[in-house]
């Protein structure tokens, strides 16, 4: 099984349903509410390790209970910690989750201790960097780590995973280092100004990114499945799975960490892009995001 190290954020969920979304100065009476792990580093991690990837995960708590949680619940995950480090000060991230009746959310992330990841945190994993034979990256965490981490890696000759994701500006210099970026729809719009919304608008959007540098394109369209696009054909869409929907928050996580762990594994694109998407399919039956990253045996019975 492959080697992944994750560079990313850990946050815990702290989600309420709401009769509908409080407008500014309203109090909803809402619930029920559930707390668990979260953040789309650590999500990516679980679900990667769930398949059965070695996972190395780094990130950054603080020194209080949520912090405690979280280097429980790696270890409980079969997850490597030593890079999670703890902040003296900064308190660990928190994800505030309204989901109303429509099944619409809304999020306030604060990412604490895992936004002051630092450069000297990075260089110090360089043996993990090493021994990982692909590195999956978000955009949750400060722009200083991505940038070290992708340096790190492409420096080292390791195949780079790039979940553009929430979206903040990405420098060429950036983008010319990726194997794989993984952008949702939104995502895809913003980095590369055309709107995404169909197969047609997908491919456009692809040969932009392409023409930035990225090796090979991976939008996430939802419950229409991925937009594959590498250059050496006009790419197409690799359908999703068709599920009874509970709650598609961490479908993208679920995505990335499965899509790491298949590619990794010496997969074609094509197999591994089908992987992930019935991997991400199987995460949105469940609530939650971590807790509801399938393992590798409810996948292959799946896929049967
Ligand atoms: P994000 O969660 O980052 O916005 P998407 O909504 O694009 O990402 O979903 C990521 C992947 O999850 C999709 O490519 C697809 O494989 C799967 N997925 C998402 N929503 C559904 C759904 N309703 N039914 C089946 N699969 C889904």
């Amino acid at each position: 099984m492959a080697n992944i190290l994750v560079v990313g954020s850990y946050v815990v969920d702290l989600m309420s349903r709401t009769p509908h979304m409080p407008s500014p100065g309203e109090t909803v009476l809402g619930g029920p509410f559930h707390m668990g792990p979260g953040g789309k580093g650590g999500n990516q991690a679980v679900a990667a390790a769930r398949l059965g990837s070695r996972v190395t995960m780094l990130t950054k708590v603080g020194h209080d209970v949520f912090g405690d949680e979280a280097l429980k619940n790696f270890t409980t995950e079969n997850i490597d910690t030593t890079h999670v480090t703890r902040h003296p000060d900064e308190v660990t991230g928190t994800a505030l989750i309204a989901v109303d009746d429509q099944r619409e959310n809304m999020i306030v992330v604060a990412p604490g201790a895992c936004g002051k990841i630092t450069k000297e945190d990075i260089v110090k994993a360089e043996q993990s960097f090493k021994d990982a034979d692909i590195v999956l990256v978000q955009l949750e965490t400060s722009m200083e780590a991505v940038e070290t981490t992708i340096n790190l890696a492409n420096k080292l000759g390791k195949p780079i995973i790039l979940n553009p994701a929430p979206y903040q500006d990405v420098s060429q210099d950036l983008l010319e280092k990726i194997d794989y970026i993984t952008p949702n729809e939104t995502e895809a719009s913003l980095l590369s100004g055309v709107k995404v919304m169909d197969e047609a608008s997908a491919r456009e959007a692809s040969i932009k990114l392409k023409e930035q540098g990225v090796h090979t394109v991976l939008i996430t369209l939802g419950k229409t499945g991925c937009f594959v696009y590498d250059g050496t054909s006009e790419g197409g869409i690799v359908p999703a799975f068709s599920v009874n929907v509970v709650d598609t928050t961490g479908a993208g996580d679920a995505f990335n960490g499965a899509f790491a762990t298949f590619i990794a594994n010496g997969l074609s694109l094509q197999e591994a892009v089908t992987r992930a998407n019935a991997v991400a399919a199987l995460a949105v039956t469940k609530v939650g995001t971590a807790p509801a990253m399938p393992f590798a045996e409810e996948v292959e019975k799946f896929l049967a």
